[in-house]
């Protein structure tokens, strides 16, 4: 089940909601702190990683000396 987090825009908490249905308006979400239906979902951005990895690999291949 999707847990969300919620902002109330009454008193400024935040806290994390477990949906039981996915399709609960935000408006139907009461603030544990003061009560009042006026939070907002928070979209939690996991940490994207850039689209270009940096490899520093340099090639150590084919430096054994035979002789
Ligand atoms: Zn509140």
């Amino acid at each position: 089940m999707p847990i969300f987090d919620y902002e109330c825009k009454n008193c400024g908490k935040v806290y994390e909601e477990l949906l039981i249905s996915s399709s609960t308006p935000d408006s139907e979400i009461e603030c544990p702190e003061c009560g009042q239906h006026q939070s907002v979902r928070r979209i939690s951005a996991p940490s994207i990683g850039g689209s270009g990895s940096s490899f520093s690999g340099g090639g150590g291949c084919g430096s054994s000396g035979f002789s």
